[in-house]
């Protein structure tokens, strides 16, 4: 196991299942630095490690399937930065593409060919995609496609859904997943009554609960945001017909279906989700892999609602570093190495970690859920199956806690809250299996054991 790690508490040590294995100094004092010019000392709330608790990591360096932190420490990759590193870190045509861009200059607010190329890239994958616009987050894409489906229908009200995350958009934060259910946050102050008040939650999973806002609210509901298979609450896929219902709901309704595919837009296939289960959005966000590592975001689909995006129609959006050249570059180049050849991989090595989880969380008597879209997958603490927030939320996260701390120690990098989705790439190898695979009884005893 772990052997280029020299990291204290192998599979074998009783220091693998004690609440924090070995300290990282050099992250610490990185840490103590950020918290004095930073709130909470980093600049995106899940990294600061409060639910698992422990010194986040530093990272300096990233290559393949390993990410090196401050203290020198190497580690198995299995968050690939919230799901873009798809190909792995600092895959060379990727980097190549980047260098050779930035060479030419790092922006012109002006158009450029290369986002005239990611934009057919992604029309191209994404058949409902008819047109599409560049942004620079995924939280742009959801509320500028929030705002088009306003603007197109005159209408204000939105659906949404308890545990979906959307980014940190007003109107959708409330019972929004990822970070907000990490910190089991109601709701957020600074956002207003009126920012919320056109928001209609529902329960994940629930078509009767649509049909029932839809009877409630005629002709008010501009459109239904959802994720295209949630990855935010842990991974809770769709039931079977669950998109289609909601697409004919909105059709029924004169409202739109926008499928948020930030996180599983070209992760879960070629053509993302809307490639596993063929329900056809009316709008699409998409963010993560197309990005490349770099800030790039996108929404997109019916020309007839795009055309009502400015400068074409009346619905402002704009961005100063929209379609920038670098991210372009960037994200097609990974794009364009995304063939059918890397998704079998993808699913592959998913496939044979989740084996490798179960069946070490198995061997220790833990109970537990595996979920997966593809090849996103999550544990979840609990043993019944979770198919809304609340099921998700009912797990046993502290055994998580205990497991995510006892993989830390030796060398595999999970993400840092029990609500978030696991990630590979294509650069996970038999030997960075072989790693996980390593750690893995230790940290399930951890889990058996931990205690509330
Ligand atoms: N939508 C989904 C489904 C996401 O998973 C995320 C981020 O995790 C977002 C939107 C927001 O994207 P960003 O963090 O780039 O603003």
């Amino acid at each position: 196991m772990a052997e280029a790690n020299n990291i204290p508490g192998s599979a074998s040590s009783p220091a693998a299942t004690a609440p924090y294995p070995y300290e990282a100094p050099v992250s610490q004092g990185l840490f103590d630095r950020a918290g004095r010019v930073t709130p909470g000392g980093v600049n995106s709330p899940v990294r600061a490690f409060r639910a698992v608790g422990g010194t986040p990591r530093f990272m300096v360096s990233g290559t393949g399937p390993y990410l090196t932190d401050a203290d020198g420490r190497e580690y198995v990759d299995l968050v690939c930065s919230w799901g873009p590193m798809i190909l792995g870190h600092s895959h060379p045509e990727v980097i190549a593409a980047v260098q050779e861009a930035v060479a030419r200059g790092t922006s012109f607010g002006t158009p450029g060919e290369g986002e005239v190329a990611l934009a057919e890239e992604i029309v191209a994958r994404v058949e409902p995609v008819e047109q599409v616009r560049l942004v620079s987050s995924g939280t742009e894409a959801t509320m500028s496609a929030i705002r088009l489906a306003r603007g197109f229908t005159g209408r204000a009200k939105v659906i949404k859904f308890a545990g979906c995350y959307h980014g940190h958009v007003d109107a959708l934060l409330a019972a929004a997943g990822s970070g907000v259910a990490t910190f089991a946050l109601p709701d957020t102050p600074g956002v207003t009554g009126a920012q919320a008040g056109d928001t209609i939650v529902l329960p994940y999973n629930d078509l009767d609960a649509v049909h029932a806002a839809f009877a409630a609210h005629p002709g008010e509901i501009a459109c239904v945001i959802t994720e295209a298979s949630p990855g935010n609450m842990g991974v809770v896929p769709p039931l079977p017909g669950f998109n289609a219902g909601l697409k004919a709901a909105c059709a029924e309704n004169g409202a739109l279906y926008i499928s948020d595919e930030v996180m599983t837009g070209f992760r879960t296939s070629k053509a993302g989700w809307y490639g596993v289960d063929g329900v056809r959005p009316d709008l699409m966000t998409f963010g993560k892999v197309m990005g490349g590592g770099f800030p790039a975001a996108a929404f997109g689909g019916r020309a007839d609602v795009m055309a009502h995006l400015a400068p074409a129609g009346p619905v402002y959006q704009a961005g100063t570093l929209s379609g920038n050249p670098v991210a372009t570059a960037a994200g097609l180049a990974q794009l364009r190495l995304l063939d059918d050849a890397a998704y079998e991989k993808l699913d592959a090595v998913s496939r044979e970690i989740r084996g490798l989880v179960t069946d070490a969380l198995t061997k220790e008597g833990v109970a537990h859920r595996l979920q997966n879209a593809s090849n996103m997958f999550s544990v979840f603490f609990t043993d019944g199956d979770v198919r809304t927030y609340e099921d998700a939320k009912a797990q046993e996260a502290f055994r998580f806690n205990a497991f995510f701390h006892s993989m830390l120690a030796q060398g595999v990098y999970l993400p840092p809250s029990a609500f978030e989705a696991w990630f590979v790439s294509t650069a996970h190898d038999e030997r960075a299996i072989e790693r996980i695979a390593a750690a893995l009884p230790a940290a399930a005893r951890a889990a058996a054991e931990a205690t509330a």
